[in-house]
């Protein structure tokens, strides 16, 4: 397989390719990212150099935006790609509240620029979406499965959701083999500190106040960064897997209160503060507007499909993370 990652210097992207560049089915890697503000894992050498296209030790590294058709036309024909798997897009939604324009142009055209691509090319495309377009949960409510209706509930949501909207447009329309996953939200190394996880820790030690929206009762359900990028690369390499959503998740319900809660009492271990907790650094601040309170997520058709199980649990994924931003 000759693959084209795009936004592959992101924090899911980068977890991929280390996980794609030792797979036997796996010839070539070659990856496309604009290097915005959240390419955190791009080395100093590929940034300062404003480099064009680089060979790498995964690899190829493309300088692009996705939405530059010249650009993705030439990367597929230049690398003979077989297979495009599009991490590409704006991530935040706290940005995309505040202005979502960029959001538009890199997860609606930026993807139709893909799928254009993938179409002239015949390659197989993934969509890396988001459990967010199914909207959220009452506590009551059954997890999100492939069968939930769509209820985008943000702006960066509902450009996640056009931008599957698309794929499976393309998929019934031109007969490309297409299939779109929906991940809940991930932990692990390499992901921008404006995210909860790392803004905790990073703040927490800088005894910086560590902010927590609302009443912090929102639930996530966490999975660390490698079983979602393990759960891609299977359906990736699979030769069965047209026309598809996959649902991935670990089931692990916690509330943002708790994880916060639980970062804290592990730095308070690993690196005690002068004088009190970091929980006392906790500040419950305005609420996000429409924030989502609760997503969860049924896999059961990936694990039955590919025998997928996440591999990490909450306790050991945290520790490793918490480890890893303290370096
Ligand atoms: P990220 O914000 O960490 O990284 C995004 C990467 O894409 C960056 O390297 C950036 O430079 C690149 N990029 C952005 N716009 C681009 C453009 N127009 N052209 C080329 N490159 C561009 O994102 P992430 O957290 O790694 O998420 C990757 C994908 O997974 C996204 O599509 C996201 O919607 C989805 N997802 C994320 C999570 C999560 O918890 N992080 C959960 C489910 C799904």
């Amino acid at each position: 397989m000759n693959i084209l990652v795009t936004g592959g210097y992101g924090f899911i992207g980068w977890q991929f390719i280390q996980l794609a560049k030792k797979h036997d089915k796996v010839n070539k890697i070659v990856n496309a990212d604009k290097l915005t503000y959240a390419a955190i894992n791009a080395p100093l050498s590929v940034r300062k150099n404003n480099l064009f296209h680089g060979s790498e030790d995964y690899g190829e590294f493309v300088k692009t935006c996705i939405t530059d058709a010249f650009n993705v036309q030439w990367i597929i024909k230049y690398f003979n790609i077989d297979t495009i798997i599009n991490f590409a897009a704006e991530t935040h939604v706290d940005n995309s509240i505040n202005s979502n324009l960029p959001f538009v142009d890199a997860n609606i055209v930026g993807t139709s620029c893909l799928l254009d691509a993938a179409k002239q090319y015949n390659c197989k495309f993934i969509q890396v979406s988001t459990d967010e377009v199914y909207g959220h949960l009452e506590p009551s409510d059954a997890a999100f499965s492939e069968n939930t209706p769509y209820n985008p509930r943000n702006p960066y949501s509902a450009t996640k959701a056009a931008a599957d909207h698309l794929t499976m447009a393309y998929g019934n329309t031109y007969n490309l083999p297409v299939s779109i996953t929906h991940c809940s939200n991930n932990y692990g190394p390499g992901q921008h500190t404006e995210k909860l996880i790392p803004k905790t820790i990073h703040n927490a030690i800088n005894n910086k106040p560590i902010p927590v929206y609302g009443d912090g009762l929102q639930v996530r359900d966490w999975i660390y960064v490698q079983d979602h990028a393990q759960a891609i690369l299977q359906i990736a390499t699979s030769e069965h897997t047209s026309n598809e959503h996959y649902c991935i998740g670990a089931s692990n319900e916690i509330t943002n209160l708790q994880l916060v809660h639980t970062i804290c009492e592990r730095l308070d271990v690993l690196r005690p503060r002068i004088q009190g907790s970091y929980k006392d650094l906790i500040e419950h601040v305005q609420d996000r507007p429409g924030h989502d309170r609760r997503y969860a997520i049924n896999s059961s058709k990936m694990q039955q499909q590919f025998n997928w199980q996440p591999q990490t649990t909450f306790e050991q994924g945290i520790e490793k993370t918490i480890e890893y931003y303290l370096k």
